[in-house]
């Protein structure tokens, strides 16, 4: 439990919370009371209607899914969750010297341009820079689904959060438990991993470098998403929908019968071809012996029909596997 510096309400708090967000006056503030002001927000521009409308419509374009998802889908859970996300802005510069591979090439094949018969691969000192600003994002929660954690946020379009907005759609704005100073910390060294990437990218070895990194504006930002539930049949499929953008973040979905049945079938046809494969090399099922009525020496294909055989079942077993799950889908970027 906490107490609100600026309202006096109490409200709850978990463990590891250290910046908290009042839920009556939506007053961002740390745990000593000071109020943090960087504080914003991306606005809402799916309600839970669009999220629904948009999430169904993107399903019953997947792979398989049921003609009649969206008509038959009943929503049973519907929340929006505001996530808080610490955004940094870095601007590094990393002077670099370093050894980079480099080739000869000695007398080119007359016949084949651009292959040579000689080629001597040595190490070269090379030098150079690199300055970049980046934008760091950093969840502000641990414990959060890796999805939502990457999902891409139009961090151009925030504005002051507002406490009256997320209250419009009984959103759930969370605490953060990574403080101002901890994100900055975490953005420096993110921003330091960028810049060795890069390095990297022209020189093998690094020998020595020098690192400039200023950690800027760091500002908080909540991010609402639409965590839903639906029914079909009667089983339950979990979905979450960026609340700004309608961006299915991830979805399951069922999958038709037809489309079940068929991946079945196929599935089973190939275990028992693999598991006939298996039996032939093993000469416990020998055709050729039952066809002729001789005798055969040992069999140059035991290891070949075995291996393919062995493949051919694990196969049709995913697919029937695969068949009988429902899937998780997300939206590519
Ligand atoms: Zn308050």
């Amino acid at each position: 439990m906490a107490k609100c510096a600026f309202c006096d309400a109490n409200f709850e708090t978990g463990p590891g919370d250290v910046l908290l967000i009042c839920p009556y006056c939506g007053t961002a503030q740390t745990t000593e009371g000071i109020k943090f002001k960087d504080h914003y927000m991306i606005r809402v521009h799916f309600d839970q209607h669009q999220a629904q409308t948009t999430l169904l419509d993107w399903v019953s374009k997947q792979l398989g899914a049921p003609q009649d998802l969206p008509v038959a889908a009943q929503f049973i859970e519907y929340q929006q969750v505001w996530y808080p996300f610490w955004i940094s802005r870095v601007d590094a510069r990393t002077d670099y010297h370093g050894m980079g591979r480099d080739a000869n090439f000695y007398n080119e094949w007359p016949q084949r341009p651009g292959a040579y018969k000689r080629i001597d691969f040595f190490w070269k000192p090379e030098s150079g820079q690199f300055t970049r600003r980046h934008e760091i994002n950093i969840a502000g929660v641990k414990d959060i689904d890796s999805d939502i954690r990457n999902h891409p946020i139009p961090t151009r379009a925030k504005e002051y959060f507002s406490h009256a907005h997320a209250e419009e759609f009984d959103g759930k704005v969370l605490h953060s438990n990574i403080s101002e100073e901890q994100a900055r910390v975490t953005a420096r060294q993110i921003a330091f991993d960028r810049q060795t990437r890069l390095v990297l990218q022209e020189v093998s070895k690094i020998e020595s470098r020098n690192d400039d990194i200023d950690v800027g504006e760091t500002y908080l930002v909540h991010v609402p998403v639409w965590e839903l539930a639906y029914r079909y049949g009667n089983k339950k499929y979990k979905a979450s929908v960026s609340a700004p953008t309608g961006y299915v973040i991830e979805s399951q979905y069922p999958r038709s019968m037809s489309f079940r049945a068929g991946g079945i079938g196929i599935g089973l046809i190939m275990l028992l071809l693999g598991i006939g494969l298996i039996l032939i090399a093993f000469n416990i099922f020998d055709l050729r012996a039952l066809l002729s009525g001789l005798t055969l020496g040992p069999d140059t294909l035991v290891g070949g029909g075995a291996v393919s055989g062995g493949l051919l079942s694990i196969l049709g077993l995913i697919l029937i596997y695969k068949a009988a799950s429902g899937k998780e889908a997300k939206e590519k970027v």
